[in-house]
């Protein structure tokens, strides 16, 4: 399943051809989206952004589409007149005059007025979003220090886009590995040194996942790794679907544990 970073490039990419275009026609599979497309054909598109996993798109109308892709939905750019993919249903598409956007499989499609967006049920109950260019260090570490959060397992917290918004499964093992934190461990449990770490991780590294399509390993170690012939699925990560292979760090073997039925990756030499 994607995770935030790889929302945020598709939005990008979607944004690289629809941003500040005319809309030449919008289409809806669903009914009940369908009285939409006469005020949004004819508009321009403000914007195309992620917020977590989710996709809003905003036209000058006063509408926002919103999606979310869940486990089958993808966006694809086609040319006018390319056949879409076969066995995909198209969702929606938008037209303008360079491509089409095309929403493939997707049943979580809204459209709102683009003033209310905040009240829709997803996108209201979304934490601090780590991949806004405006959120800072200071900012992430007021809010994991919240009373709230402190019972809870920060294995757990990582998962719950309500705590910090666009960490999914792969983030979660990393980021824990990074800052030396072991998968059992609550909030109240941890030293300042391994709080700070957790903020500065979770930050860090998904803002390096979305600017390098999905590296969390150390980049250093990642470049070295790639150097001696080694694929991308087995220098990208820290811990992440590592079972068996030596710590990047320390050499020990990579352990999985299993967690309300989501695994996380870590290692027992480095996260005591
Ligand atoms: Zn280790």
């Amino acid at each position: 399943m994607p995770e935030g970073p790889e929302i945020a490039r598709a939005a990008s990419d979607l944004a690289a051809v629809l941003a500040n275009k005319r809309v030449l026609l919008i289409e809806f599979a669903f009914q009940q989206l369908k009285p939409h497309v006469d005020m949004i054909t004819g508009s321009r598109i403000k914007s195309v952004r992620a917020r977590s996993k989710a996709m809003l798109v905003e036209f000058d109308c006063g509408l926002t589409v919103y999606s979310h892709n869940q486990l089958y939905g993808r966006w694809a750019i086609l040319a006018h007149g390319e056949a879409s993919q076969v066995g995909l249903q198209v969702r929606m598409a938008i037209h303008v005059d360079e491509a089409v956007a095309v929403l493939y499989s997707a049943s979580d499609i809204e459209v709102w007025p683009s003033a209310n967006i905040g009240e829709q049920p997803y996108i209201r109950k979304l934490g601090l979003e780590l991949l806004a260019a405006e959120t800072t260090l200071n900012e992430v570490l007021a809010h994991i220090r919240q009373p709230k959060f402190q019972g809870r397992r920060v294995a757990t917290l990582l998962l719950d886009q309500g705590f910090l918004a666009g960490i999914g499964n792969y983030l979660r093992s990393d980021i824990l590995f990074a800052a030396r934190i072991k998968p059992d461990a609550r909030m109240k449990d941890l030293t300042v040194v391994q709080t700070n770490a957790l903020a500065h991780h979770a930050l860090a590294m998904t803002q390096q996942s979305f600017a390098t399509n999905g590296i969390t390993n150390d980049l250093k170690i990642a470049k070295k790794l790639r150097g001696r012939g080694m694929k991308f699925s087995q220098y990208r990560h820290w811990v992440f679907d590592r079972v068996g292979e030596p710590c990047h760090v320390c050499g020990t073997k990579i352990t999985r544990l299993d967690l309300s039925g989501r695994a996380v990756f870590w290692c027992v030499g480095c996260q005591v």
